[in-house]
């Protein structure tokens, strides 16, 4: 017998699934090719303001394409992938554009130091000095060729936004995450990252900065509440993203994971409306941190633009509560308002992003020269460095991985090296730049030989054979971990003091992300601290240690002697067996399951180690060169803004470049620690020269935050400016009153 055809019943399948996808795949595939009567549409006019093309855009909108707009879509590696995963980039997230009105698509990377995920995408990104090098170099053209260079990799590679622009203060240095961010000044970190940010978005990228606010530890940070005073808070975390956000304008500030004050930062309405958008007139979008969210209705009402990287609050539940009035239609186009706005203002419109190859070439160039820039010379006794290559003939380069490697940090900063597959989360991944081969480049004379370190016995034999020995030292940090403690790890503080006996003339090269402390510092000669020296790292190296290069770098961050003199004994931990947020609680009603407690309040770094009389290993703004300086002339001329000039000579041998320091001591009754950083200067002289230097000072830079009237005031009274090369070493000082 015949069988009766399935030809009729697999046609009506067919037609069946089509009614059913058509629409979808229809959008989804209109994504790619954004309208070609883009250039007709009003809001392509660039003669009106970015608020104003907004507006036009927003007023065709649909609710369904607005509610597209303040969601995420899923990120590679997290989850089942969406079925529009395809129109991602690769990288940490994406926004769905508006096709039909000519938006684009908004595609994020992380991009700390360098553009990631470069691996896995089959691409390659330069890695920079980590953020708290570049913070070193105290430079603001530095950092604004960091930020191009990001913003000009990004465009490279596809991506119209960057997650970069970390700003975090360093309150608690074992934080994991401080390589990621510009030290403990509010005033230098905001300064920094906010030309960073201003020249990685003049690329026309979407700038961000983050993670706002006060998540300064990794331990338990989405179910931490971070406890701190307003005043506290505005004069010390919130400065620094205050003066970041004032110098770039960018179109996006992420908030943080942890709660602060009792609600957590993409909820929180004090940070994100009262702070960020009304007192301070942030134009641009917020942006959760990944899976930061916790609720629509309050987030919302709070002031969160954008729910990355999914739409468990921001997607279907947000429209239904549009739709239910529980969040005014007026609320939901202000956050869309403002993600659009940034597109305009941000130029990633008008010029969106075109695919090319990266300037390989000239990205280890910048990344060379800004190492060189970021390299602190922390100790150098007789005048061990630089090293005499008309003497040397012989070298021993200590340490794991120092013959071919240097480390660098992970986390979602992580850039990825060539020549290897794509980092896996917390992988330890050290870049191909070698201490041993920059070292020989240099002396092609000189034995220049190499001991991993693995056996002290071993390197300290090649020690004692050598002229000189020459340790890299490494500490790993990573996003999603705090340190146990500042020690450098794996009994590397062992193996130092062994080559330091072995051999008078040892010196150590640091390659960390944050502070570390030093038993062996009275037995070594020298210490270089090169941080996470990135791309170009070895070579930055040997130019510091043979003189090519003059040291100018100086510390953003105090090193302490000992974890004991730090604020806190301990990072704050979760309860043992405490479950993580959310977990147990109803979506929409989760709370931090532990509080960190601020009570050290403004007094982060140098100001808690003045205040409390404690001495330290290496001060704040601390940093030798191979040159000396004198500082003379100081005069203060008090006014709307005061003036600080002073004259600044190079009384040594050498081309250097002096970083010139201005702190203030406010009157007594302002109640402040003994001295804040207000100014600074970076000056070029030749040896013998001498150039009178001055400094503008922001009045708030002089003032306190005052709770009850909710604003800056400056204390009438009697004012110190103290001037000189660091923190503990103020030649200069004068005193006036300010009214
Ligand atoms: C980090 C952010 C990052 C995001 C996306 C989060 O875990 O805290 O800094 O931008 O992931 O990768």
């Amino acid at each position: 017998m015949k069988k009766p055809s399935r030809l009729p019943f697999v046609l009506a399948t067919i037609l069946a699934v089509s009614v059913i996808l058509a629409p979808n795949l229809a959008r989804f595939h209109s994504h790619g090719q954004e309208g070609e009567q883009k250039q007709n549409f009003p809001w392509m006019n660039t003669m009106l303001s970015p608020d104003e093309r907004a507006d036009l855009v927003l007023k065709e909108m649909t609710l369904d394409e607005k509610i597209d707009l303040v969601h995420g879509n899923g990120m590679p590696g997290w989850g089942k992938p969406r079925p529009n995963a395809y129109l991602g980039n690769g990288g940490a997230g994406f926004v769905l554009g508006v096709p039909r009105l000519g938006i684009p698509i908004i595609q994020m990377s992380d991009a700390a130091y360098g553009v990631r995920s470069s691996g896995q995408n089959g691409r390659y990104s330069t890695a920079l000095p980590s953020n708290v090098a570049s913070a070193a170099s105290w430079d603001i053209h530095g950092a604004c060729e960091y930020g191009e260079l990001i913003g000009r990799e990004l465009r490279a590679q596809g991506y119209n936004m960057t997650l970069g622009g970390g700003v975090n203060i360093t309150r608690e240095p074992r934080n994991g995450r401080t390589f990621e961010y510009m030290g403990e000044d509010p005033i230098l970190a905001g300064t920094l990252v906010g030309n960073r940010m201003k020249c990685e978005q003049a690329q026309h990228v979407v700038g961000d900065i983050k993670h706002y606010a006060a998540n300064d530890q990794e331990s338990g940070r989405n179910e931490v509440d971070s406890i701190i005073s307003k005043r506290a808070l505005r004069e010390s975390d919130l400065l620094a993203f205050e003066i970041g956000i004032g110098i770039a304008n960018p179109g996006a500030v992420m908030c943080s994971y942890n709660s602060l004050n009792g609600d957590f930062a993409c909820e929180n309405k004090y940070l994100l409306t009262d702070v960020l958008k009304k007192a301070w007139g942030f134009k641009g979008f917020v942006v959760s941190d990944w899976a930061g969210t916790h609720s629509t209705v309050k987030a919302s009402a709070a002031g969160l633009d954008n729910e990355e990287p999914f739409d468990q609050f921001f997607g279907a539940k947000l429209k239904e509560a549009v739709q239910a009035g529980t969040v005014p239609t007026t609320e939901l186009d202000d956050h869309v308002r403002r993600i659009l706005r940034s597109e305009f203002a941000c130029g990633i419109i008008d010029d969106p992003p075109k695919k090319g190859v990266v300037d390989v070439e000239g990205g280890l160039e910048t990344a060379r020269r800004l190492a060189e820039q970021s390299t602190v010379l922390l100790k150098n006794r007789d005048g061990v460095l630089p090293l005499d290559r008309t003497k040397l003939h012989s070298i021993a380069i200590i340490g794991a991985h120092a013959n071919a490697s240097m480390i660098s940090g992970g986390g979602s900063a992580q850039v990825d090296p060539p020549g290897r597959p794509g980092a896996k989360w917390q992988e330890h991944v050290w870049f191909p730049t070698s201490p041993l081969k920059a070292v020989s480049a240099k002396v092609p004379g000189a034995s220049v030989q190499f001991d991993s370190g693995t056996n002290s016995e071993s390197a300290a034999e090649l020690a004692k054979k050598s002229d000189v020995a020459i340790v890299f030292a490494h500490q790993w940090t990573s996003e999603g971990m705090d340190l146990p403690s500042l020690s450098l790890p794996d009994y590397q503080d062992g193996l130092i003091e062994k080559v330091a006996a072995a051999n008078q003339r040892t010196i150590v090269v640091l390659e960390t992300g944050t502070a570390v402390t030093m038993p062996w510092l009275d037995k070594v000669s020298g210490v270089v601290e090169a941080w996470y020296a990135g791309s170009k790292g070895a070579d930055a190296v040997a130019s510091i240690l043979f003189g090519d290069v003059n040291p100018s770098a100086k510390l953003p961050m105090t090193f302490p002697r000992s974890e004991e003199d730090l604020p806190h004994a301990q990072v704050a931990t979760p309860a043992p067996g405490a479950k993580g947020v959310g977990e147990g609680m109803r979506p929409g009603e989760a709370k931090a399951t532990f509080s960190v407690h601020y009570d050290e309040g403004v007094r982060v770094g140098y100001k808690w180690y003045d205040a409390e009389n404690k001495p330290v290993l290496f001060p704040f703004g601390y940093g030798l060169s191979y040159t000396t300086y004198s500082y003379s002339g100081l005069k203060v001329t008090p006014g709307a803004e005061t003036k600080v000039a002073f004259t600044v000579k190079n009384t040594g041998s050498r081309v250097g470049a002096e970083i010139a320091e201005v702190y203030a001591a406010l009157p007594a009754s302002a109640g402040e620690p003994p001295k804040r950083l207000v100014g600074w200067s970076k000056v070029r002289l030749n040896p013998g020269e001498s150039r009178e230097v001055s400094v503008t000072v922001d009045p708030k830079y002089l003032s306190i935050f005052d709770e009850a009237a909710d604003g800056w005031k400056l204390v009438a009274g009697s004012y110190s400016f103290m001037v000189g090369g660091s923190s503990q070493a103020l030649p200069l000082s004068e005193k006036v009153t300010l009214k």
